[in-house]
């Protein structure tokens, strides 16, 4: 299907939100991506093709993509989706993926490294809206310069009682027993974890090391960030 932009947003110096109407009502479940195509010239070697999750939530009725921009070796791909304007269109596939809340009255501990936040503006902001925001603890591994989503995230915390918000330092969140401080119940919990490749599998394997099952773990990877 083909999105057309409507407008684009500066969230912090480096990363922009880029704000698609779909060309009829679209369904989607909070946690999903798409896969968004843009042709343009010259492209390099990483080609015309990303996945993006959705930021935004089912009820806002439009697609949010929201992404960084390198300061140097910044692909072709990202620098013409930066030149985009009103109107332009892109390509994306229908939405996919497994990283939702399944079951919202379980407790769901939910780890950001960066741009992986971007998943858990769409699941918070659609659990608010189905005022059932409880259960949830958000820790959101961050530059304290570079918060993405920072006045949505804490209005959402300071509304729900059942919505914990922990800013954390690469170090502390690589701690286990830094994460054991806040959930008393690491057994029950579901883990849902995500941003670049390394702080995803380090926190998923300390999880399995503490006994948490694989079942109850579930992560997006997003390539291209492990530098940071
Ligand atoms: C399910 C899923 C969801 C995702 N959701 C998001 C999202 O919401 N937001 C988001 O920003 N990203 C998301 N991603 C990641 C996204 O698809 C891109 O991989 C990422 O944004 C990097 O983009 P880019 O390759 O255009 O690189 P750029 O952002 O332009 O550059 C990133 C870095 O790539 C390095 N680099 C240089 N050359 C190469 C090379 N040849 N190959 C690889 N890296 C190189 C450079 O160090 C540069 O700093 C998601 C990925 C997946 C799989």
């Amino acid at each position: 299907m083909k999105l057309s932009l409507k407008k684009k947003v500066q969230e912090t110096k480096d990363a922009y939100s880029f704000i698609f109407q779909p060309p009829q009502k679209l369904r989607w479940t909070a946690g999903q991506y798409m896969y968004f195509t843009l042709e343009h010239k010259n492209p390099d070697s990483r080609g015309i093709s990303r996945y993006f999750t959705i930021a935004s939530a089912p009820f806002e009725k439009v697609i949010m993509v929201t992404t960084k921009f390198a300061s140097s070796e910044g692909s072709s791909f990202k620098k013409a989706l930066r030149m985009m304007g009103a109107g332009d269109s892109i390509e994306a596939s229908a939405p996919k993926g497994k990283f939702f809340v399944k079951d919202a009255q379980k407790k769901h501990v939910c780890v950001a490294g960066g741009i992986g936040i971007t998943p858990f503006r769409s699941i918070i902001l659609d659990l608010d809206h189905k005022k059932a925001l409880k259960n949830i603890l958000l820790f959101y591994t961050v530059h304290k310069d570079a918060i993405i989503f920072k006045h949505t995230l804490e209005a959402a915390a300071d509304k729900w009682k059942g919505f914990a918000l922990v800013y954390t330092n690469r170090s502390e969140i690589n701690d286990i027993d830094f994460m054991g401080k806040y959930i008393h119940d690491m057994d029950e919990a579901a883990f849902m974890i995500s941003g670049p490749m390394g702080l995803v599998k380090n926190i998923s394997g300390n999880l399995k090391g503490r006994g948490v099952g694989k079942q109850n773990i579930i992560t997006d990877y997003f390539p291209g960030y492990d530098h940071e």
